[in-house]
């Protein structure tokens, strides 16, 4: 199950409680139930998914709650928590410090993504202000120079890599070396993989992780194989000292659950998922935050984090202003959409809101959506009738059909801005304040 579905299925499993006019031991079964197919589909093991479901009998004692409890919030909450636990993996991630020089070792099997987000990652720091630069010290793969340096040119990250060289430890040193000269910050080594976890590609990590004692080693696996990531994380963990994983084709595979809980297992921090092919199809990956999108709670924080980075200084208080008061006309959002627009894919962005339905904006509408946005004019649509909307398609050489296309987007989104009103900002995966 695709995640989209999976978050999609438990949070309707509890609307469908919370319409329910008496929540009893039944409404309260069938809702766990269908919230324990959806992980189980999503290859979440069931073990952990029994458990689940046992703690939350236990919490929510429908017996022992007094008329006047708020019993849908107290079961909504005993989820969160539950889901949280599943997916923490009870340790914190390694922080690195900007402006000081770090080496980032990438490790997984080939066709994992490694390469790709090894570019993501550096790109996702750049535009934090980092200064990241790649070194591509896989000889294994014919063309994976070719890859990382047409990925790093077109995000204008320096790259350091051999056609002639056969040596991974030496071109890893070199690499490395030399952007430490240049005074990057982030230094990144993207290794070999191989198509089995066998004893040469391990022999090489270590060899390489000798060589240039990186900082953090990140494994990177694909989220497909689900609860045999346990086994995968495990086999890498031994070998060299793994210390964030990155799960990557989050966007398209049915086992997604699966691979996010079966790592959380093996006590290793999941720090990004990967959502698609581009540079900015990559999410930070923090549990609470998480879920509470997956529940279509929202994630405020991560939000703000975002206006922050993206839109310039002194345009921020307009924005949040236009935010909070949940309307706009056309005008409004034909402004403020440039700076939304930078934010990242707009599902990402709004999966950020509270109330936000992926079936509102499903992902591969986006790139469409967004085009559409972009010839938005500043006309008022409460007064958009049929034969404005000919006038508009007449004066701008577009058929009435693209016109009415537009608005249609601009309705669907305007039904996302209006969940924003009354905003306010709560801590990072506060529920309470949602
Ligand atoms: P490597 O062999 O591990 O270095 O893998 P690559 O970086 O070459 O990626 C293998 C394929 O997976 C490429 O076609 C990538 O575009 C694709 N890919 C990587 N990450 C993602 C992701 O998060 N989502 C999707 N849909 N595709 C991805």
């Amino acid at each position: 199950m695709v995640l989209q579905q999976l978050g999609g299925s438990i949070s309707r499993a509890l609307q469908q409680m919370s319409n329910a006019t008496i929540i009893d031991e039944k409404v309260l079964n069938e809702c766990l139930n269908e919230i324990t197919r959806a992980l189980l589909q999503s290859d979440v093991q069931f073990k952990l998914v029994r458990d689940m479901q046992t703690n939350i009998k236990k919490i929510v004692n429908l017996d022992d709650l007094a008329a006047g409890h708020n019993k849908r919030r107290i079961i909504q909450q005993a989820v969160f928590n539950e889901l949280c636990k599943i997916l923490d993996p009870g340790k914190p991630s390694f922080t690195l410090k900007k402006g000081k020089t770090s080496v980032v070792m990438f490790v997984g099997l080939q066709g994992s993504g490694k390469t790709t987000t090894c570019t993501k990652y550096a790109f996702h720091h750049q535009k934090k202000g980092w200064k990241p630069a790649l070194v591509c010290a896989d000889t294994f793969r014919a063309g994976a120079f070719d890859q990382l340096k047409q990925n790093a040119t077109k995000a204008k990250i320096p790259f350091y890599g051999s056609y002639m060289e056969s040596d991974p430890m030496k071109i890893a040193v070199e690499g490395v070396e030399r952007f430490k000269k240049e005074n990057c910050d982030l230094i990144i080594v993207d290794t070999s993989g191989r198509h089995k976890q066998e004893t040469a590609l391990f022999e090489e990590m270590r060899q390489v992780s000798e060589a240039t004692k990186p900082d953090l080693v990140i494994f990177v696996m694909d989220s497909s194989i689900g609860q045999a990531a346990f086994d995968q994380a495990q086999a890498f963990k031994q070998s060299v000292a793994v210390g964030a994983v990155i799960i990557t084709k989050m966007d398209g595979h049915a086992k997604g659950g699966g691979a996010l809980s079966a790592v959380a297992a093996t006590k290793s921090p999941i720090i990004f998922i990967g959502t698609g092919e581009h540079m900015d199809e990559f999410e930070v990956f923090d549990v609470k935050p998480f879920v509470s999108r997956l529940l279509g709670m929202g994630d405020l924080s991560g939000f703000m984090d975002k206006i922050q980075e993206v839109v310039p200084m002194d345009q921020q208080p307009e924005l949040l202003q236009k935010l909070s008061e949940g309307t706009f006309t056309l005008r409004i959002m034909y402004e403020q959409f440039q700076n939304i627009l930078k934010m990242g894919p707009i599902g990402q962005v709004f999966s950020m809101l509270p109330g936000f339905s992926s079936e509102l904006m499903p992902k591969g509408r986006e790139k469409d959506g967004q085009a559409k946005i972009k010839q938005l004019d500043s006309s008022n649509p409460k007064i958009m009738n049929e034969s404005r909307m000919m006038r508009i398609a007449r004066g701008s050489g577009r058929l009435v059909k693209e016109v009415m296309e537009m608005m249609e987007e601009y309705k669907r989104l305007a039904k996302i801005w209006s969940k924003m009103k009354g905003l306010k900002i709560p801590k990072k995966g506060d529920m309470s304040a949602l």
